[in-house]
């Protein structure tokens, strides 16, 4: 019955690589603080937030609260 002594060897392996995967996904998204550009408010980047922009490839953090966001794409959008 060599293949039951193996087994926990093989186990331990397992359980190491399902941790370093928790630990490579769980900092990504903290929730920071900036000031924002336009209004010169406190603002927080959320982690929602931060899986968009992850998903959507943006390399910058954002420099407008989310308000200030919207109203000018509120404008841009007006605009045309
Ligand atoms: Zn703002």
């Amino acid at each position: 019955m060599r293949a039951v002594h193996d087994l926990p060897g093989h186990l331990l392996a397992l359980r190491a690589v399902s941790a370093s995967t928790v630990e490579a996904n769980a900092p990504r998204f903290v929730v920071k603080s900036f000031m924002c550009a336009d209004c010169k408010q406190p603002a927080v980047w959320t982690a929602d937030e931060q899986e968009f922009y992850a998903h959507k490839g943006f390399q910058n953090p954002p420099r407008r609260c989310s308000s200030c966001r919207e109203a000018r794409r509120r404008q841009r959008d007006s605009g045309r």
